[in-house]
């Protein structure tokens, strides 16, 4: 069966990531393809409670495609929606590019 905290780890890893490298400024087809490929992701997330959730969550949160800063945060945002539901601590959304593109100091 899936492990849900793993799979959820690694997409995270995978989501953030990609976030952190999306262009600084975009296209018009590029943002379009982000936006898809955002609702074909929350159609095929394969843990059916969290992608009905993050669904209902897009409905009122759009993704924000505009640039690579405005991706990230809306990612993080995401994250911490489910953080939040989990009853896990919050992450401060400032520290993004520390923690998914350039790596922490330590
Ligand atoms: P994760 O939450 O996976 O985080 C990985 C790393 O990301 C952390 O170590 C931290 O350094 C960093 N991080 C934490 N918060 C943020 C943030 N806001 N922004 C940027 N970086 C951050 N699990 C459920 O049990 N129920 C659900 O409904 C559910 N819904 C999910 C929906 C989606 C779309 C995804 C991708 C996952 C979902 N999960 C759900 C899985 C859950 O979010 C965690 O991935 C899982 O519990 C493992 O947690 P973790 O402690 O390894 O850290």
């Amino acid at each position: 069966p899936i492990d849900s905290w793993q799979l959820g780890n690694h997409t995270w890893n995978f989501l953030h990531t990609m976030a952190a490298n999306y262009p600084q400024n975009p296209s018009e087809e590029t943002k379009q393809e982000m936006k898809s490929f955002i609702s074909s992701f929350a159609k095929f997330y394969p843990c059916e409670p969290c992608a009905e959730d993050f669904r209902e969550w897009i409905k009122t949160n759009a993704p924000k495609v505009e640039n690579r800063n405005a991706l990230s945060f809306w990612f993080c945002d995401a994250h911490n929606a489910v953080n939040d539901k989990l009853g896990k601590p919050t992450f401060d959304c400032k520290y993004w590019m520390a923690r998914w593109k350039d790596g922490w100091e330590d």
